[in-house]
């Protein structure tokens, strides 16, 4: 399957003759999620971003972001993260034959992304600081030296990731709810800008409702206030103060939707749910979607506008491999056994 600028070369701001840069993102599976779908009376897909290339949907705004940097002779890339950017930023930097630097909240990133952006040869800088302050810092950076910044702030990574609201719609048709995560907010935003451009240009006649999760201790837009000092197990939207403020906003409210907070044991306990019912492991910030849907359900306007059953997606945003230490912290242990068949037997059946 091509990568997603050529599937959609008609909706991007791009041609076929620019120096595309690609692994061949997107085109992601969209399961059905029958349990799921039991415990809230709809019917619910999982939309699985980590199958991307480097396991997170970053992937799909990395691909617009970096071919812009290279049609303008970019040399050099930089972006602050929570880890996903950096592996994303890390993996079509070393691609394109670019440089790149990433600034990390120290001590704040899943062992997986830090892994990747390192193999991948990105230049890891740990911030004493956190992702709000290493924003703030690599924006300043790239204002006064000739360094293309690929965070969200950046609207090629936008319109890459608008495609995932595409391939839902191509898949199922149009869709009545979306639940998703949010910490910078960028991706929401880029969701219902692709909504919207289905619609406007007559592909589809509804746009679904957008129901947004932050994390209980990183909720700022549920707040209404930045947080100084967020805290969530979930890593990914561990963000005070959301560059795509306001655009979030509007997309939650011209869907009719809802932005709200679920806490890290809602979120641990979809995270665990998740891959012993449905056989899918996500990270933590990506279970907030589901955990927020099991906490709130369905809204009665969802279900009124529906043609039958209500048709749910939730975005997974990232692989559960990324973050192993999560994982072992929320799971019993191996079991030892010796190489003797009684106590092999004992060990299967329990
Ligand atoms: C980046 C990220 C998010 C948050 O997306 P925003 O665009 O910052 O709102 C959620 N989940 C994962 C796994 C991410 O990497």
């Amino acid at each position: 399957m091509a990568g997603l600028i050529e599937r959609f070369i008609d909706r991007m701001p791009f041609t076929m003759d620019d120096p595309i840069v690609s692994i061949e993102e997107g085109s992601t599976p969209l399961v059905p999620a029958p349990r799921l779908s039991d415990r809230v009376d709809a019917d619910v897909f999982l939309k699985i971003e980590g199958s991307n290339p480097t396991g997170s949907f970053k992937d799909r705004g990395m691909t617009c972001a970096v071919t812009a940097a290279a049609r303008e002779g970019a040399e050099t890339v930089v972006c602050a993260s929570t880890g996903n950017t950096a592996a994303s930023a890390a993996a079509y930097a070393a691609r394109a034959g670019m440089t790149c630097a990433v600034l990390v909240p120290e001590g704040k990133i899943a062992a997986g992304k830090l892994a990747q952006a390192l193999i991948y040869g990105a230049r890891v800088i740990s911030l004493n600081g956190n992702f709000d302050v290493a924003l703030q810092l690599v924006r300043d950076l790239a204002d006064q030296h000739p360094i293309s910044l690929v965070n969200s702030v950046n609207d090629f990574r936008l319109e890459g990731q608008k495609t995932g609201a595409f391939e839902i719609v191509d898949a199922i048709g149009p869709i009545d709810l979306m639940t998703i995560p949010v910490g910078n907010a960028g991706n929401i935003t880029a969701y219902w800008k692709g909504y919207k451009e289905y619609n406007d240009s007559g592909v589809v006649d509804s746009v679904p409702e957008l129901n947004g999760y932050q994390a209980a201790g990183a909720a700022p837009l549920v707040e209404g206030k930045p947080v100084a000092n967020p805290e969530t197990v979930a890593s990914a939207i561990r963000i005070g103060n959301p560059a795509r403020w306001e655009e979030a906003m509007a997309a939650i409210t011209e869907s009719r939707g809802a932005i709200r907070a679920v806490t890290d044991a809602e979120i641990l306990d979809a995270y665990k749910w998740l891959p012993a019912n449905e056989g899918v492991f996500c990270e933590p910030a990506s279970a907030a979607s589901v955990a927020g849907l099991l906490k709130f359900g369905v809204s009665d306007a969802a279900r009124e506008t529906a043609d039958g059953r209500p048709k749910v997606v939730c975005i997974l945003t990232g692989n559960g491999l990324k973050d192993p230490d999560t994982a072992f912290d929320n799971v019993g242990s191996v079991i030892p056994c010796e190489p003797e068949m009684d106590q092999l037997v004992k060990a299967v059946l329990g």
